[in-house]
């Protein structure tokens, strides 16, 4: 499952109460059509275009915002700029929230401080604290719920990225391990990585899976820019086609123990890096 690309799509807020019939016809007539012209670019948040035969890829920053405010709940991809820029925000904060018996390995911690670390250039704190848990299963909209009214505001120089440990599991992808379903929310099912009874190490899957989400919500692969690289998967858009790369599609599937027999990828590769450095502006 990659990230979940319908929250590039616009949020349709329904009709106030009060308002006459014909109006809320009126504006769910208008919201289909609007829904129609704009849905095929809700698939992917900016598609890049494929180089011309001998056309050197030279990476392209394909825009975004660049200012110090952050839409957490933007589309993926979108705070990508804001998070790994020097300034404002010196520091990402990654506000672990985890459902009773799913709490997050230290290891798996430690490892998130170190790589995302890495690939931001930033100082990285990890603030855990426990959520209610017991649904089951969570879509997207669930999870962005849960992240509006569990966490702690951005405010520069700290940055706030959520991530949350649930249990049961993607309710729109059964084979998910993890998503990213906002600009900086994303989510783990530990209960399905413990579902993989043929895994040799499965804390190293959890670790790689939440790596991997927070890859996405900075942008990897191709979310809004162009890579340098050729190396975009055209089987899974959005993801690495190097198999040592964290952001390798398979990472975040059930299909990681057969693709990945001693363990996946947790960490970014050398082009995933270059990657984050022209976005940060750095390189
Ligand atoms: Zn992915």
């Amino acid at each position: 499952m990659p990230w979940d690309r319908k929250l590039s799509c616009p949020v349709w807020s329904p009709s106030k109460p009060g308002m006459p019939q014909k109006m809320r016809f009126h504006r769910l007539a208008v919201f289909i059509c609007l829904s129609l012209l704009v849905a095929p670019a809700c698939r992917l948040a900016d598609p890049p275009a494929p180089p011309a035969p001998g056309e050197e890829r030279n990476g392209k920053d394909r825009g975004g915002p660049k200012d110090s405010s952050i839409d957490a709940l933007g589309p993926v991809g979108s705070a990508a700029r804001q998070l790994l820029r020097p300034q404002p925000f010196t520091e990402i904060v990654i506000e672990v929230a985890f459902v009773n018996g799913r709490e997050p390995k230290s290891a798996t911690l430690d490892h998130l401080t170190d790589e995302i670390g890495r690939a931001a250039q930033k100082t990285v704190t990890i603030d855990t604290h426990e959520i209610p848990g017991g649904r089951g299963s969570y879509s997207s909209q669930d999870i962005r719920n849960l992240s509006g009214s569990r966490r702690n505001k951005t405010s520069a120089p700290k940055a706030s990225v959520f991530l949350a440990f649930l249990d049961g599991r993607f309710a729109e992808d059964d084979q998910a391990l993890g998503v990213a379903v906002a600009a900086t929310v994303a989510a783990v099912f530990p209960d399905r990585i413990g579902s993989l009874s043929n895994l040799l190490q499965p804390g190293g899957v959890e670790q790689a899976v939440a790596t991997h989400e927070l890859g996405h919500i900075l942008a990897l692969v191709n979310i809004g820019y162009e890579s340098a690289s050729d190396r975009e998967d055209p089987e899974h858009p959005n993801h690495s086609s190097n198999k040592s790369s964290v952001m390798y599609w398979a990472v975040e599937t059930l299909s990681v123990a057969d693709v990945f027999s001693g363990g996946p990828p947790d960490r970014f590769d050398e082009a995933d890096i270059a990657d984050l450095r022209m976005l940060a502006g750095t390189s």
